[in-house]
C-alpha cells in the first residue's frame, strides 16, 4: 500500500521556481533643494543638461528627481515599484521576481506559483506569520493538510485513527472505506459470475 507523504516545505524553494529574495535599496542621490511645487525658477538649476544626468525609471520613463529606487539592476520612483498583481507599492517591503522579470510582494508570488491543492485548487502557500508550508503529496498529487481526506467519508487522512492513504483506481480513501470498496467490488464480481 503506498502512503501519502508529508512534506515540509520552507516556502517554496525547490519546487522548481526560484525564489529570490531581495531587499530594495535607496539612494538619497538628490537632496532636494526646498523645490516647493511649480518653482521652475530656482530648480532644477541647469534644466536641459540637469535633466539628462537624471536617470530614469524602469516603469514610466520619467527622470527620477528625488529619491532613486534600486532594485533588480533597475532604478524606479518609489511609487513606480509594484507588485504585478495587487499594484501596491514595493518600497521597502521584501520582494520577489520571477524568470520573467516580474515583481511580486511575497504573497502574490506564493499565490501564483505555489503549488494547488488538487482538492479545493487553491494555492498551499505558508500560513500568516509561518514560513513553512506543511504540503501533503499523495498519488503525484498536492494537497492541503486539512484537504486531504478520504473521498468517500470526507475523515482527514493524515492524523487520527484512520491515518493514511489507501488509494484506489487513483481514489484518496482511508483504510476502511478502500476495504468496503474492495468487498463491494469483489462481492460485484462474485455476483457477476
Ligand atoms: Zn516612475
Ligand atoms: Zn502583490
Ligand atoms: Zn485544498
Ligand atoms: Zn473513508
Amino acid at each position: 500500500m503506498q502512503r501519502g507523504s508529508r512534506k515540509a516545505l520552507k516556502g517554496i524553494m525547490g519546487h522548481g521556481c526560484q525564489e529570490q529574495l531581495l531587499e530594495t535599496t535607496d539612494s538619497h542621490l538628490w537632496s532636494t533643494e526646498p523645490s516647493g511645487h511649480g518653482q521652475a525658477v530656482s530648480w532644477p538649476p541647469v534644466e536641459a543638461s540637469f535633466e539628462k544626468t537624471l536617470e530614469q525609471c524602469s516603469v514610466c520613463a520619467k527622470p527620477i528627481m528625488e529619491r532613486i529606487l534600486r532594485a533588480t539592476g533597475k532604478t524606479y520612483h518609489p511609487h513606480c515599484f509594484t507588485c504585478v498583481v495587487c499594484q501596491r507599492s514595493l518600497d521597502g517591503v521584501p520582494f520577489t521576481v520571477d524568470t520573467g522579470g516580474n515583481i511580486y510582494c511575497i504573497e502574490d508570488f506564493h499565490r501564483q506559483f505555489a503549488p494547488r491543492c488538487s482538492v479545493c485548487k487553491e494555492p498551499i502557500m505558508p500560513a500568516q506569520g509561518q514560513e513553512e508550508t506543511v504540503r501533503i503529496v499523495a498519488l503525484d498529487r498536492d494537497f492541503h493538510v486539512q484537504c486531504y481526506r478520504c473521498e468517500d467519508c470526507g475523515g482527514l487522512l493524515s492524523e487520527g485513527d484512520n491515518q493514511g492513504c489507501y488509494p484506489l483506481d487513483g481514489h484518496v480513501l482511508c483504510k476502511t472505506c478502500n476495504s468496503a470498496r474492495i468487498q463491494a467490488l469483489t462481492a460485484k464480481a462474485t455476483t457477476d459470475l
